[in-house]
């Protein structure tokens, strides 16, 4: 045990030998690692509703020892994970980065292709010849790219997801690697775009089973009341990711990966700055089941809170967290469920993507094809619709004239309005926030297709819950910062996720990614009076003398 006085001492000491972040520069490696945490489907005010059964050093490592915006909304309606994550690394949106859904109708084809999947790349790590991902989809590059780009590839860039656009997109094209499941199995896998064999430690993950030991587990709350088991069930498929990553040893198991990387790859050692991205995955796999407002949820924020916690201390061990910068975002919020919605006696519905297509589909028939219903909708990922283009051309109905007919179809089977993609590709868009959010959805990628404006709380499900609309409890996510340069505090100010590689960027003295729109957060950046009269372990809020835990948990960590 370090007496209070002692550590202060320390803390000095330690303050005075750090270099100042003034100086910090991604070129020699100041700060010696950047770590990205993104939570899938994580809304922004999961932080204040939880807050006060938080535990130490994890979420409250940037509720009260870090720089946290509390108001940080994206500013599109294409609320998914691909685009999410797409947009926070390259610090803008669709219109320029191109990634608009998860998934989208690729007219040469004739299918669905997902963002990343990459028919020239081979997924490596599991027997078979499946296709690879690459981001080869993407128009802008990221955070990752321009630190390799400034260093002369000196700086080592990894993505770690249980999702394959969640690791692709953030690493980046220039990414050392990046890593993610196998559904069924839960090895982790690669593709031949960065490797032609996963590493040695990461195959020794594999052989090793590590993802074993959390099937057939039972998950309780801290109560005891059992909310969920890992057990397969029985004459499905094996399903890993949604039997496992719908818990927290989901979480578990992500995060044990990412350490072996930390310990192998060692970030954090190099000659210039390094960056980690890990996003985590359960929270939006749950999420979708049960809903926000459950206490499966709760007890899953809670467990993440725990495992941020040791993960931090890790990598306060690992490397120091003196040396580290950590950011925390999350790709997308998400609706409450509209069971959930109803009971408060606030419009909600859920809605039945099939039907709303097979009645669209007729609607147009009888526009176009009377007598013959033919299959103009191709895909409807609500609120997206995908065109069949030949039956259209059959039809000998251009695209302009076959998306506004769509979006009438859309209308008339309860949506609020649409915008085309032909209208948004000429920005033909009313001067409204909204109207600045499709456009900032518009990509030219997925052939004709036609966004519907959803009613808020109404769900493209007929049960659980979803995401992807232009609404708050879609838009808002977490952004916070812990490390040297940024001032403690609760930021009320304007902020938007694409803000969080501006404002790396400039602190480490790089470019902006190529089409990066966000902000520099100058409000939340140590000044250079206030850091040398106000040493930054030392500022956390509420401080009276005593040394708060999460500088400790700096101090200790520092090698
Ligand atoms: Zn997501």
């Amino acid at each position: 045990m370090i007496l209070p006085r002692a550590r202060t001492i320390l803390c000095l000491l330690l303050f005075l030998l750090l270099p100042a972040f003034g100086f910090a520069s991604a070129y020699n490696a100041r700060p010696k690692l950047v770590v990205i945490v993104v939570i899938d489907q994580f809304r922004g005010d999961y932080l204040e509703r939880y807050r006060d059964q938080f535990g130490e050093g994890g979420f409250k490592l940037f509720l009260d020892h870090g720089a946290y915006f509390t108001d940080c909304n994206y500013n599109y309606a294409n609320t998914v994970t691909g685009p999410g994550h797409a947009s926070l690394l390259t610090g803008t949106y669709t219109n320029d980065h191109g990634i608009m859904a998860n998934e989208w109708w690729d007219p040469q084809k004739k299918k669905l292709v997902s963002s990343v999947e990459d028919d020239a790349t081979r997924l490596v790590g599991i027997p078979g010849n499946a296709h690879g991902s690459s981001p080869h989809n993407l128009l802008a590059d990221t955070l990752g790219d321009e630190l390799k780009l400034a260093t002369q590839g000196k700086s080592r860039v990894f993505g770690v997801s249980l999702k394959d656009r969640a690791a692709v997109l953030p690493a980046g094209f220039a990414g050392n690697g990046a890593y993610w499941i196998d559904g069924k199995s839960g090895l982790w896998v690669t593709s031949t775009y960065y490797r032609s064999e996963l590493p040695k430690w990461a195959q020794d993950f594999n052989d090793n089973k590590r993802g074993e030991k959390y099937l057939n587990q039972e998950w309780r709350d801290k109560d005891g009341q059992l909310l969920g088991t890992t057990k397969p069930p029985e004459g499905k498929p094996p399903n890993f990711f949604g039997v496992v990553g719908s818990t927290p040893y989901g979480n578990d198991y992500e995060l044990d990966f990412a350490r072996e990387l930390i310990t192998y790859e060692k970030p954090g050692s190099g000659p210039a700055t390094d960056l980690l991205v890990v996003s985590l995955s359960p929270n939006d796999v749950l999420g979708h089941a049960v809903g926000p407002d459950t206490p499966e949820m709760r007890a899953m924020a809670l467990a993440l809170d725990r495992q941020l916690a040791d993960f931090f201390s890790y990598l306060g061990h690992q490397i120091g967290l003196a040396n580290v910068w950590i950011a925390l975002s999350a790709d997308h919020g998400v609706s409450s469920a509209p069971v959930a919605v109803s009971k408060l006696h606030i419009p909600a519905a859920y809605l039945s993507t099939d039907e709303m297509q097979a009645r669209m589909n007729k609607f147009i028939s009888a526009k176009f094809s009377p007598g013959r219903t033919a299959e103009y909708v191709k895909e409807f990922e609500y609120p997206v619709v995908w065109l069949n283009q030949d039956a259209f051309s059959a039809a000998k109905v251009k695209e302009e004239d076959a998306e506004q007919a769509i979006g009438e179809a859309l209308k008339s089977v309860g949506l609020r309005g649409y915008y085309t993609r032909s209208q948004l590709a000429r920005g033909d868009v009313p001067k409204t926030e909204l109207g600045a959010k499709y456009l900032h959805s518009y990509s030219p990628h997925g052939g004709w297709y036609v966004m519907g404006i959803p009613n808020p709380f109404n769900i493209g499900d007929t049960s659980g819950t979803s995401h992807g609309s232009p609404y708050s409890y879609d838009t808002h996510v977490p952004l916070a910062f812990y490390g040297l340069p940024f001032e403690p505090g609760a930021y009320r100010t304007h902020s938007e996720p694409v803000d969080m590689v501006a404002t790396l960027a400039s602190l480490l003295g790089i470019n902006a990614p190529t089409h990066a729109i966000g902000r520099v957060l100058t409000e939340a950046l140590v000044t250079r009076r206030s850091e040398a009269s106000n040493p930054p372990a030392q500022r956390a809020p509420g401080n009276t003398g005593k040394i708060q835990p999460a500088a400790l948990v700096a101090i200790e960590g520092v090698r």
